[in-house]
């Protein structure tokens, strides 16, 4: 595909809206026909040179609808259904705020609609949103929100996460100011709150300010080539009114603020024997308040439109995640198994060994992929000694008490 963009709008070179190069620039067909219109007295208004931009911008960000976005995150993503259902509207509504503003003939104002994801670690919030970026086709940012400071403080100042965008966008700054943000362990920046026993630095509320400015959308000022700010340095200005916002994080505790508002006996007779299912049907019905009570400044939660909450991963869903998604750990070594023309296959009671081993690790799913490669080292290393054989994992090699059969 071509490189080329627009000076004047950013938009890439297509069959469409062709780019037409001079000595020192390049324009692009829909801009040449607004420069012409202006020039020859009909002056096109600035909405409808906007207009011609963003539909020339929106060909290249295919706008999915929600149910075309599930079956995507579907095929990555395992379980989560609430999530998934969420962010596919939150995106679709997003890039048609942006794509499809000119249908609107009145003046209604569409806000933009980011995202709160509530869940443990290694349930997939980063994946879902890595797996949105990617199939979009925009670029993406990941933060983790502990490493942010206010900005003058000692540390990763917030709005450096923008020139991290606009990395992620090559330098495009047009790219950049349609991508997508994602702040993980949001939880961790709570300002301290009675209710909770956990003790963290206070700053934890400037960052969220700080925060606040840029979901809101600011205009903010990044190094050409990224990296720090220097003085004297000229600056590239980014608009992060249309950058979607995605958070994440694990909120430990919440539950017990939601138990307590609704008046169940936080620690009960039952307590320790809790199942999982309730844990989530408990997090589930959480309500902006509770993130108050926990530590969220009311206004930027009021900026995180979108609330979802994913489950705890499963033995089952663990098995799964391990053999189903596209890139599933299992089928990418029976790939690399079958380059070498060796047949792998792994029985049921080992990926569900393996599973067991991920949930006592309490990681999540990220736990899969070190479990694995632990157990694999050894055969990938004699590998080419099973060429045209067949290699079976069974569970006594995943509790390494033998070795694989082969056949
Ligand atoms: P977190 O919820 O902490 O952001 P991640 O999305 O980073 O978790 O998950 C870590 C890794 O675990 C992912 O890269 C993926 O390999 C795996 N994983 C986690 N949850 C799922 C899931 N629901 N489906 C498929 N893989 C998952």
């Amino acid at each position: 595909m071509s490189k080329i963009t627009c000076d004047f709008c950013g938009a890439k070179d297509t069959n469409d809206n062709p780019v037409i190069a001079g000595d020192n620039a390049f324009i692009c067909k829909s801009c040449v026909n607004a420069a012409y219109d202006i020039m020859n007295g009909k002056a096109a208004s600035q909405q409808q040179i906007e207009t011609e931009t963003t539909q020339a911008v929106a060909q290249e960000i295919k706008l999915r609808t929600p149910a075309e976005l599930k079956t995507i995150l579907d095929e990555y993503v395992v379980g989560q259904d609430t999530a998934k259902k969420v962010l596919s509207v939150a995106v679709y509504n997003h890039y048609k705020r942006i794509f499809r503003k000119h249908e609107i003939d009145d003046d209604t104002e569409l806000n933009k609609s980011n995202v709160l994801l509530i869940g443990p670690t290694g349930s997939g919030k980063t994946l879902l949103a890595q797996t949105i970026s990617k199939y979009l086709d925009v670029p993406l940012a990941i933060a983790d929100a502990t490493s942010l400071t206010e900005a003058g403080y000692v540390g990763d100042d917030v709005e450096n996460v923008v020139t991290r965008l606009v990395q992620a966008a090559d330098g495009d700054i047009q790219k950049a100011q349609r991508g997508i943000i994602f702040i993980d362990e949001i939880d961790k920046i709570a300002r301290m709150s009675e209710n909770r026993s956990i003790t963290r630095d206070v700053s934890g509320e400037g960052v969220q300010q700080a925060l606040l400015k840029i979901v809101e959308g600011a205009v903010v000022n990044v190094p050409p080539k990224g990296g720090r700010k220097h003085p004297g340095q000229e600056a590239l200005q980014v608009d992060t009114t249309n950058i979607l916002f995605v958070c994440g994080g694990a909120f430990d505790g919440l539950e017990d603020i939601i138990k307590k508002k609704q008046g169940t006996n936080v620690l009960g007779f039952n307590h320790d024997k809790k199942s999982k299912n309730d844990h989530d049907e408990v997090i589930s019905s959480v309500q902006t308040d509770d993130l108050v009570k926990y530590g969220l400044i009311p206004e930027l939660i009021g900026r995180l439109h979108m609330l979802a909450t994913l489950n705890e991963i499963t033995e089952d869903n663990m098995v799964h995640i391990l053999t189903e998604p596209k890139n599933a750990l299992v089928k990418q070594y029976i790939k690399l198994f079958e380059m070498d023309d060796v047949k792998l296959e792994f029985q049921e009671d080992a990926l569900k060994e393996v599973a067991r081993m991920a949930i006592e690790r309490k990681t999540g799913a990220r736990g899969l992929r070190s479990i694995l490669e632990d157990i694999m080292l050894d055969i990938m290393f004699d590998i080419p000694n099973y060429k045209d054989k067949t290699v079976t994992i069974t569970k006594d090699v995943v509790t390494k008490e033998k070795q694989p059969k082969i056949a």
